[in-house]
C-alpha cells in the first residue's frame, strides 16, 4: 500500500520557517520586537493582540510578497528528502492553507530544490489523519492529537508545541532518518 511507505511532511514551521518572516512583518507593522520564542501558544491570538483574521491575512501577505525571504528550518532539507526517497520512501507534503498562497509554496519548494513525491493542499477542515501516510512530521498540537494509531506523528520542535511532552520530537529534519 502507498501509505505504508509514505512519510508526510507539514510545510509551515517544519520545512519553511515562516514564523521568522511573519514576525518581521508583525513587528514592522506594530513597532514591536517579538521573537519566535515568545510565541508559546499555537493560537497566536492568545499571545499577541491580533485577531484570527489578521493572523491569516499576515500569513497570506508573507507567502505572496516575501516567499523568497522565508528560510528553510535547516539548510539540508533537500538532502534529507532526497535521502528518504533513495531509501524507498515516498515524501508527501501535506499543507493546510489559504488557496491564494498555493503557487508561492511551489516557487519556494523549487527555490530550495526540495524533491518530493506529491503535495496535498488542504483548503477545508479535513483532518490530516485521513490522508495516506504512516508517519507525519508536524508542529501543530492539534494535528498531534488528531493522528491516530497505527499512524505515527513526530513533533517538529517549535515554541508553541512544547506543552506536548509525551511525543517524539525533532528540531532538524535530518533527525528523522534515525527514527524510521
Ligand atoms: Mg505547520
Amino acid at each position: 500500500m502507498v501509505a505504508d511507505r509514505t512519510i508526510a511532511l507539514d510545510l509551515d514551521s517544519v520545512l519553511a520557517d515562516v514564523m521568522q518572516i511573519w514576525l518581521e512583518e508583525y513587528n514592522n507593522r506594530f513597532h514591536t520586537d517579538f521573537k519566535k520564542d515568545d510565541i508559546s501558544d499555537w493560537h497566536i491570538y492568545n499571545v499577541l493582540p491580533i485577531s484570527k483574521e489578521e493572523i491569516s491575512n499576515l500569513f497570506i501577505t508573507v507567502w505572496k510578497n516575501r516567499w523568497q525571504d522565508i528560510p528553510p528550518t535547516s539548510n539540508d532539507i533537500a538532502e534529507v528528502t532526497s535521502q528518504l526517497l533513495d531509501l524507498g520512501f515516498r515524501i508527501s507534503i501535506i499543507t493546510k492553507r489559504e488557496r491564494i498562497t498555493m503557487p508561492f509554496v511551489s516557487y519556494w519548494l523549487d527555490l530550495y530544490k526540495i524533491p518530493f513525491s506529491d503535495i496535498i493542499f488542504i483548503f477545508d477542515d479535513t483532518s490530516k489523519n485521513h490522508f495516506p501516510f504512516f508517519l507525519l512530521v508536524d508542529d501543530s498540537p492539534i494535528n498531534a492529537k488528531e493522528i491516530l494509531s497505527p499512524k505515527r506523528i513526530i513533533i517538529f520542535d517549535q515554541p508553541w508545541n512544547r506543552s506536548l511532552t509525551s511525543y517524539v520530537r525533532i528540531d532538524r529534519l535530518s533527525q528523522l532518518i534515525n527514527l524510521l
